[in-house]
């Protein structure tokens, strides 16, 4: 029988946020392991081949990362990280404007200026990273520190760099109320809603404002305009965290299930594997560390277990809601590719690959009385669609077609579609029950064709090979770190943010056991799709506590408070 093993630090999953920590850590020179349950580490950044040679996201497949310090401090490109630098040229398919039911409506001059400022492109230089990385890129304030307009990070930068969208209110106002100040018409800001309510923030969430405008800034490259896309998709930049990590010397073990977070002596020392794990000793012992990189209800009401936690604190951990919506992912597989109605044809100008396969837009875009109505299905009444498929939000990510490296449009027996997305009912929240959606998913997948058909010809049934559809719980399982159903892991408004989420308790990473700390998209600020926020904000903590000591490579957040009687995270 094998023994059990041990090291510095022990990482509970093997998804992007507990990878690139353990990559953080490993190349401080502390001895990790991580552990996932799945055959494969990248949890719902994964890429998946259904049928030889189509390669498709079921989750995971825009870039919302790029500007983390980690791809400087963890030297990805040397570990095979490419990005594509103009897989589609956003400002060109901006021009071509907003698709609505009557065709497409041109942006005005109003909406151009005004969203570019708010984003921080008209800053003299342009400000965008350091207003990104002010927003998601920089770890809570300590609770002895009150958040106020002055010491909130993003109302710093604006207030030094564009002082005229700087107002008291920006930290209370939602989205509309933020666009409806800067912008013109109201297709525009649709499409700009929808792209944040699929994003994370919510365009009518109050205040969340700012984060949720930058969450749809952040798919754009500070500086340059254009799309980030991977090569090789999410999934080809997990690969790259992946080789940093073990090139730094992590262990990493799939097959593994963490059953529980061992406590002694009021500390976390380690963890104690499934009865089927792939390792023949049960217990992974950790001499500083065990990071938490699952959900927080494993973790604290599984994992760990009543006995070392506050019955107060259970509760709370138990009454953090979820409630934002999830995402219904649809790919085809056609004899003819997918081509727009004439009246979208502009869009063929933008549209990216060989194939010219329709790619990144959202319809209809109408109005934002649309936007409320498919809220209202999915945010409100949290059941199936009562909007008919005509007026049933979707969007169509930019996808992967974009290079002739990548097979996704080049299958020799037709064409694959980029991946169409729409917000649907968090099947945990379905008032008619979890597998609601799944119990119709032919009225479902007629329903979602219909949506599509209104803007896009080849979706009849003669020209289909294949469609792999994916509901909100296939999604949910695919990924078993995926809770709530909702692919951002928690809804971020107000007070899932910053110092609130998912609980100020928890607002630091670090859990009410000494040893352990969270790291994934459901525990900690911003979450979810900004990747390498999570682990590069907890490193800070990391510093902190004593675990961690950086080399020079490290540089704290500009706008990082140290907690008081801590080590700092700011090097001397
Ligand atoms: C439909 C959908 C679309 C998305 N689109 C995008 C996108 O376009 N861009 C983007 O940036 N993000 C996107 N996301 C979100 C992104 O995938 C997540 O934010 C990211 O995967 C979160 O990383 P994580 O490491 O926190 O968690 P996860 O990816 O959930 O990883 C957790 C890992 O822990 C493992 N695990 C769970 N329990 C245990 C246990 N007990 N023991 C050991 N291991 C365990 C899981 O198997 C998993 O590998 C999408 C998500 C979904 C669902």
């Amino acid at each position: 029988m094998s023994k059990d093993e041990r090291y510095d630090v022990v990482v509970v999953g093997g998804g992007p946020n507990g990878m690139t920590i353990a990559a953080y850590l490993a190349k401080c020179g502390l001895s990790v392991c991580v552990l996932e349950e799945r055959v494969e580490c990248g949890g719902a950044c994964e890429t998946v081949e259904p049928m030889p040679g189509v390669r498709i996201y079921p989750h995971a497949m825009l870039m919302y990362a790029a500007p983390a310090p980690g791809f400087e401090q963890l030297e990805l490109h040397k570990y095979g990280f490419r990005m594509v630098w103009k897989p589609g040229d956003a400002i060109a398919q901006g021009t071509a404007g907003s698709l609505t039911t009557e065709g497409i409506v041109p942006q005005s001059d109003e909406d151009k200026m005004g969203w570019a400022k708010l984003g921080g492109v008209l800053g003299q230089p342009p400000f965008t990273k350091e207003l990104m990385r002010a927003t998601f890129w920089c770890p809570p304030h300590p609770p002895e520190v009150e958040v106020t307009d002055e010491n909130t990070p993003y109302m710093q930068v604006y207030k030094q760099r564009q002082p005229d969208v700087w107002t008291h209110e920006l930290r209370e106002w939602t989205m509309f109320d933020l666009m409806d100040e800067h912008c013109g018409t109201d297709p525009f800001k649709t499409v700009m809603a929808f792209a944040a309510w699929a994003s994370g923030a919510a365009a009518h969430w109050e205040g969340v404002a700012i984060p949720a405008a930058l969450c749809v800034h952040l798919l754009i490259l500070p500086g340059t305009g254009n799309l980030s896309l991977p090569r090789g998709g999410l999934h080809g930049y997990f690969h790259a965290i992946h080789r940093c990590a073990v090139r730094h010397g992590a262990v990493v073990r799939t097959t593994c299930p963490v059953d529980e977070i061992i406590v002694a002596d009021g500390r976390a020392v380690g963890v104690r594997l499934r009865e089927n794990a792939a390792l023949g000793g049960r217990k992974v012992w950790a001499n500083k560390a065990v990071i938490s990189a699952v959900d927080h209800q494993q973790t604290f009401l599984k994992m760990l277990g009543p006995q070392h936690l506050d019955p107060g604190f259970i509760q709370k951990v138990k009454d953090i809601s979820l409630k934002n919506g999830t995402l219904y992912v649809t790919t085809y597989l056609t004899k003819k590719p997918l081509q727009w109605k004439p009246k979208f044809k502009a869009m063929e100008a933008v549209a990216v690959g060989p194939n010219k396969v329709p790619m990144g837009t959202v319809y209809p875009a109408d109005s934002r009385e649309i936007y409320y109505e498919n809220a209202a299905d999915v945010d409100g009444r949290k059941g199936n669609f009562t909007v008919p498929p005509e007026r049933a939000m979707w969007f169509l990510t930019p996808s992967q077609a974009f290079n002739p490296t990548d097979c996704q449009g080049y299958h020799p027996r037709g064409h694959v579609s980029a991946a169409f997305e729409m917000n649907v009912t968090s099947p945990d929240y379905h008032v008619d029950g979890e597998d609601a959606q799944d119990k119709i998913k032919d009225e479902m997948d007629a329903f979602m064709r219909q949506a599509f058909s209104q803007a896009l010809d080849g979706l009849d049934e003669d020209n289909i090979i294949h469609c792999w559809s994916a509901t909100g719980r296939e999604v949910e399982f695919r990924n078993t770190g995926l809770i709530g159903g909702t692919w951002s892991g928690s809804r971020h408004c107000k007070d899932q943010l910053w110092t609130q989420r998912p609980i100020p308790e928890l607002a630091r990473y670090r859990a009410p056991v000494d040893g352990l700390y969270t790291c994934h998209q459901t525990t900690g600020h911003p979450g979810a799709l900004c990747l390498m926020a999570i682990p590069y904000n907890l490193m800070h903590i990391l510093i902190e506590d004593g675990i961690a000591e950086p080399g020079d490579w490290w540089y704290p957040s500009p706008w990082y408070i140290p907690q008081q009687g801590k080590i700092s995270a700011i090097p001397r």
